[in-house]
């Protein structure tokens, strides 16, 4: 266990200690006879199987380093100098303090220096650090540092709104509730008009006072 931590703690080069398949369907099977059932049973024979071939898509952010891609794939803006927003980007996650899903949307916006980078490129950079175990603070805040060091912008502000099972399933069953994080650096986090102009477009103009969170 302490292996597999520090391996992905030392990231990218460092080949993490992952069990074998049937060490991760063992694993499965030992949740099973937790829950109280019998995984001999027809009805969740292949269940192991199936549920660590869900990890592998629910989690394989891990094999990704989205500075890398994004590094290849900005554009120059020819002379666009204006605030780029892309909204409701939808994702996937998972807790990691119950590896229950969290589900909701990411708003992105940016002031080019002199690179963008295209749609699909953001909804796979949210896709990357969503696909982990995560906590929607850290997410939001990774979002945007990753696109800062790659494009070098005027600013970026990111706002993740999502809804955790943790929190709705189980525990204080509390559902209709969702958590929102921002994270705004540059010009949104300097000028309120900049930031105001962000959150009129992604609909939560006056949501966010100081919740900014610290750059
Ligand atoms: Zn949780």
């Amino acid at each position: 266990m302490d292996k597999i931590v520090s391996a992905k703690r030392a990231g990218k080069g460092a080949e993490p200690a992952r069990p074998t398949r049937e060490q991760a369907e063992e694993a499965v099977r030992t949740l099973i006879r937790w829950a109280g059932d019998d995984p001999r049973r027809e009805g969740l024979l292949a269940t192991p199987g199936r549920v660590v071939r869900a990890y592998e898509e629910w989690f394989s952010g891990y094999n990704d380093h989205p500075h890398d891609y994004l590094k290849r794939t900005f554009e120059e803006t020819g002379g666009y100098d204006e605030v780029v927003v892309l909204r409701d980007i939808r994702f996937e996650s998972h807790c990691e303090h119950h590896m229950a899903p969290i589900i909701g949307r990411v708003h992105i916006g940016y002031l080019p220096r002199n690179r963008v980078v295209g749609i699909s490129k953001l909804a796979r950079l949210v896709e990357v650090y969503s696909r982990r175990l995560q906590i929607q603070e850290k997410m939001t805040a990774e979002i945007a540092a990753c696109l800062e060091d790659v494009l070098k912008p005027h600013g970026v502000a990111v706002v993740a709104e999502a809804t955790h099972q943790c929190m709705t399933t189980r525990g204080v069953h509390k559902t209709g509730v969702s958590m929102v994080t921002s994270r705004m650096l540059g010009v949104f986090r300097d000028h309120a008009e900049t930031r105001q102009e962000f959150l009129a477009a992604i609909g939560l103009r006056g949501a966010i006072h100081s919740a900014n969170g610290g750059g």
